[in-house]
């Protein structure tokens, strides 16, 4: 497989743009190679500009719960945009995308469109504090939730979890009310609400992580921080912004049975687009600005054509509620597959799964946290994914993201996947 033309557009970039790339992930550095660059992309697959097909399982990180450009996203589009791009008021369509995510989460009664998941956890939190007037958050070790600076932590020694910033330019004292704790483990979490409950303002988790692999929170642990949550009238922030409208159409309520105080959403309701929203109970979102005194705003939130795609989007997931089932099966079909050619080469890994997000560690199981994430063997990795890259399966260059999976993944594709997945585990195990 040549790249290039890939490779020369990069050359290009880099003189243009810090590191080639406007998100880091995409410069495919942690697996050592030069990243493709896209030229279009249709169902499962992506062609790159080399004209090299790929099954796709970035898939955009997750909007694409239907695929590349299904033909019907398109229609209308035009006609959109020829009436106007932005308008700076309102616009009938944003109330229709609010009443659809409003009716699909049982949890909320208000949504507030953002423009990314980033703007979406940022703003829940400030609401957050301002309705408890409490300063404290507390996170968990692996979980992502963007990149504004009071989330960029991880967990610092001592007895006390504190927040050590993860990033230069994000100072000490911004993250010092960040607290961090394992992910799986309430016993950690109870001991740092002993300690510090009562100033703590919100919890937010990702009930499966999709950022250090694919991580289901428990049961358990879930419903453990509901519990101490309602105890300690700390606000319950599930940022479902890859889960969202993914794991079921009501998103981890539905997979979970347990309710949030507040909900963060991106990517699936926006259908590529950017978008990101976050939603409450009306007592919570009043206190955003205009009709409280919490301030969050944006000059482009509820995009005219975003709303339109996001509608569709989840039009579609709503009155087609058998895509779950089925992307539920497909799922299970690539885990199997995998863990079937792991047993046949000997190799001890592990796959975890939750519906459609599937990722397959270089370690040994169990992997319920951050810790044992990291255990994975990285070269073997890289070069398991340089083998994928090369029989024209195009997987997350990094061990700690998902497989996404999506409707247009034929049953044909995905067994071909595993057919790659065999012969690349063998050559990167030789
Ligand atoms: N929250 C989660 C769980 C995410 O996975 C991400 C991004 O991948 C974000 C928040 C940030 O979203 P965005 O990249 O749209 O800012």
């Amino acid at each position: 497989m040549k790249h290039t033309k890939s490779e020369q557009l990069f050359k290009e970039a880099e003189k243009y743009i810090p590191g080639g790339v406007n998100s880091p992930v995409r410069a495919f550095k942690s697996v050592g190679l030069a990243p493709i660059f896209a030229d279009k992309a249709h169902g499962d697959r992506l062609i790159d500009v080399d004209g090299n097909e790929y099954i796709d399982y970035i898939c955009s990180w997750g909007p694409l719960m239907l695929g590349h450009s299904p033909d019907f996203m398109s229609e209308g589009l035009e006609e959109m945009a020829k009436r106007g791009t932005s308008y700076g008021v309102a616009t009938e369509i944003e109330i229709e995308v609010a009443k659809i995510i409003v009716d699909a989460y049982p949890a909320i009664d208000q949504v507030r469109m953002v423009n990314s998941g980033t703007e979406a956890t940022m703003s829940a939190l400030r609401v957050a504090r301002g309705y408890t007037n409490r300063n404290k958050i507390l996170k968990f070790e692996g979980c992502y939730h963007g990149h504004s600076d009071g989330l960029l932590v991880q967990s610092g020694s001592g007895t006390l979890t504190f927040g050590v910033p993860t990033s230069p330019g994000v100072p000490a004292d911004v993250v010092k009310n960040t607290l961090v704790c394992r992910y799986n483990d309430m016993d950690d979490v109870r001991r740092v609400f002993e300690e510090q409950g009562d100033d703590i303002a919100a919890v937010i988790v990702e009930t499966v992580s999709g950022n250090m692999g694919v991580v289901p929170g428990t049961q358990e642990f879930i419903q453990g921080l509901r519990d101490i949550c309602n105890e300690y009238k700390t606000v319950l922030i599930f940022d479902e912004v890859i889960t969202g409208f993914r794991l079921a159409y009501n998103s981890s309520i539905g997979y979970f049975g347990v309710e949030p105080d507040m909900v963060c959403f991106g990517k699936i309701i926006g259908a590529g687009m950017p978008v990101g929203a976050y939603g409450a109970r009306k007592e919570i979102m009043s206190c955003v600005s205009p009709v409280g005194p919490v301030y969050q705003a944006g000059t482009l939130s509820g995009n005219p054509l975003a709303m339109f795609l996001g509608k569709k989007n989840l039009e579609t997931l709503r009155d087609h509620k058998d895509i779950y089932s089925e992307l539920d099966r497909k799922g299970k079909m690539l885990q199997e597959g995998i863990q079937n050619n792991l047993k046949k080469l000997g190799l001890d890994y592990t796959v975890n799964r939750a519906g459609s997000l599937v990722c397959l560690f270089f370690t040994s199981g169990p992997v319920q946290n951050f810790d044992d994430a990291t255990k994975s063997d990285i070269d073997k990795f890289n070069a398991y994914f340089k083998e994928m890259l090369d029989r024209g399966i195009l997987i997350a260059p990094s061990q700690y993201e998902a497989m996404f999976l999506s409707y247009a993944h034929t049953d044909e594709d995905i067994e071909y996947t595993i057919k790659c997945n065999y012969e690349a585990l063998k050559a990167s195990h030789n």
